[in-house]
This record gives structure tokens, C-alpha cells and sequence, in this order.
């Protein structure tokens, strides 16, 4: 069972696109300025068996989408489960664009099994100091928004080029 709080269908913020957003339930940190509060308690939210999940998340992709984003709370904090979300996902439909947001650096998670089901991550914690509105896909200049492939092919962080088409119809 994975726990999540809510599944929206309609937002342009988190990442490029319409995009189909799941907000798992839980994050370890607590910063200073956090968007999601009522997502932070592990026992929080609601649980769904990952085989549902995904065929809910499923469902609700249509040709106007253009993936699927992971946020929170932390994704990661759950991430076995996630990768059973993923994978079911990617089985049935192999090319969804899926991103995923997370507390942890890309150095923390890069050897986790469910990376390479990732197309982006964009990660670190908030840090209200560095908050700049200007930005785009992320809340403060520590977090960045990372090609997970390449980065994981070549051993370096890559950064993803915005704009690349990711439209999925
Ligand atoms: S990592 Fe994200 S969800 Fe967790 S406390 Fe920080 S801002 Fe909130």
C-alpha cells in the first residue's frame, strides 16, 4: 500500500505541460516555508494498493497531458512502493514522461532502484533563503531539475533542457 494525499489532473507548475500530479503523503524535513504542509505526517493522507494507483493515474492521462509528476511530501520517502507505481505504469504505456520531485540531493537517491524509471527529479529541500519566484518548475535556487539518464549515464549532473518537447500525443 502507498499513501498519498490527493491526485490532481490539471497542473501547469509541475513540470512542462498539463500534468497529472500525485502528492504522496510524508516527508521527513520539516523546512521553513513549506508548500505542502498537511502532506509532512507519514500517517497522513489515504492508502491505495500501487497496482490502483497506477491504474487511476492511468486513467486520468489523456492526449492533453503531457506526463506524470511525483510530488509532496516526499516521493522518494515511499520510493519502493513508487517503483511498483512506475513500473506498472511504464508497462502499459512505456513512454509517459514522468517527473518527480524530492528533499533529497540527486547524489542522495541516484543508486535507488526507481531512478531509472525517472525521466526528471528535481531535487533538494526548500530553503526560503534562496526562494526566487523567477523560477521556473522549482521553489529556491538549491533545487535542480535534473535529466536522470543522462546523468546517470554519464556520472555528472545534467541538467534538463526545458525545452524539450515531452508531449506524449
Ligand atoms: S522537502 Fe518539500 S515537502 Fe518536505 S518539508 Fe521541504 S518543502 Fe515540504
Amino acid at each position: 500500500m502507498i499513501r498519498y494525499g490527493d491526485v490532481i489532473t490539471d497542473s501547469i507548475v509541475d513540470g512542462p505541460g498539463i500534468r497529472v500530479v500525485t502528492f504522496l503523503q510524508g516527508c521527513p524535513r520539516r523546512c521553513e516555508g513549506c508548500h505542502n504542509p498537511s502532506l509532512l505526517p507519514r500517517e497522513g493522507g489515504q492508502e491505495i494498493t500501487e497496482r490502483e494507483l497506477a491504474k487511476m493515474l492511468l486513467k486520468k492521462l489523456t492526449p492533453k497531458h503531457a506526463g506524470l509528476t511525483f510530488s509532496g511530501g516526499d516521493p522518494l520517502m515511499q520510493w519502493e512502493k513508487l517503483l511498483n507505481v512506475i513500473s506498472f505504469i511504464r508497462k502499459r504505456k512505456p513512454g509517459v514522461n514522468i517527473w518527480v520531485y524530492t528533499g533529497y540531493t540527486f547524489e542522495e537517491v541516484k543508486d535507488l532502484p526507481v531512478m531509472e524509471l525517472i525521466d526528471v527529479l528535481v531535487d533538494g529541500p526548500f530553503i526560503i533563503k534562496e526562494k526566487d519566484i523567477s523560477l521556473v518548475f522549482r521553489g529556491s535556487r538549491n533545487q535542480r531539475i535534473i535529466d536522470v539518464s543522462k546523468s546517470l549515464e554519464s556520472g555528472e549532473i545534467r541538467e534538463f533542457f526545458l525545452e524539450k518537447n515531452v508531449v506524449n500525443s
